[in-house]
């Protein structure tokens, strides 16, 4: 029984220890994970810039017809006022032309306006693209030096595996399955108990529990929390022989 007791505690040393390995392990992700979010908001931001740059080109493109009909136009009513000879249609076919031409100015500033939107549109563009491709670089290099931070605790919790393996043979079934239930609460699910108190919960075992731990014929869970409790002074004797 006092073998299984320290055969348990030295299971729980080594979960101990992978359990650690394995936070390490999961602490690299949250890195990973908040470039990769940078990179999706400059990919929403380059999706955006290209919606908007279609839509402006559509605009241009609507609004060059426009300038391109007032010319004709324009043209047409130059031409026609040289052949004019009466007054009344002289005069029309000028505020005509006079309209137009006024037309023309103001689309051709707006016109002008709008390439100048583009083409900082564009300036956009190119900046969010030199920024992802700075984030890809920086995703990727961290991705190198994480992944071959994490290949090496590989190697540490496969090793501590099997060390685990090897020791949990050593357990008894029933002992092994009440130290793994127990540890699914308590990380610490091997306690010492000492002068009569239980260092998991700190409360008194209940004098009678305590003698039983001390006879040491059987395994003793704590009253209190469910723990597993072991005789401190016996495991540290033991520490100490080996
Ligand atoms: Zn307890």
């Amino acid at each position: 029984m006092e073998k299984q007791m320290q055969l348990l505690w030295e299971l729980q040393e080594i979960d101990a220890e992978l359990d650690e390995i394995r936070d390490a392990q999961e602490a690299f992700a949250p890195k990973l994970e908040s470039i990769k979010e940078d990179i999706g908001l400059l990919q929403d931001a380059a999706q955006e810039y290209q919606k908007e740059l279609a839509g402006k080109d559509v605009e241009r493109r609507d609004l060059r017809d426009v300038v391109e009909r007032l010319k004709g136009l324009i043209a047409q009513s130059k031409e026609k006022i040289t052949q004019i000879s009466n007054n009344k249609e002289y005069f029309a076919v000028l505020k005509e032309l006079e309209h137009n031409q006024k037309a023309l100015e103001k689309n051709e500033v707006e016109l002008l306006g709008l390439v100048e939107e583009i083409e900082s549109i564009k300036e956009q563009i190119a900046d969010n693209e030199k920024e992802l491709k700075a984030k890809y670089d920086e995703m990727a290099g961290e991705e190198r030096v994480i992944s071959e931070k994490i290949a090496n605790l590989e190697k540490k919790i496969k090793a501590g595996d099997k060390g685990r393996q090897s020791k949990a043979k050593e357990i008894s079934e029933p002992f092994l399955r009440r130290y793994q239930r127990i540890r699914r609460r308590f990380k610490d699910a091997v306690v010492p108990a000492d002068k009569g108190t239980c260092r998991g919960c700190n409360v008194n075992v209940p004098p009678q529990v305590y003698i039983d731990l001390l006879k040491g014929h059987e395994l003793i869970n704590c009253p209190n929390c469910q723990r597993i409790i072991v005789k401190r002074a016996e495991a540290e004797a033991e520490n100490t022989e080996s």
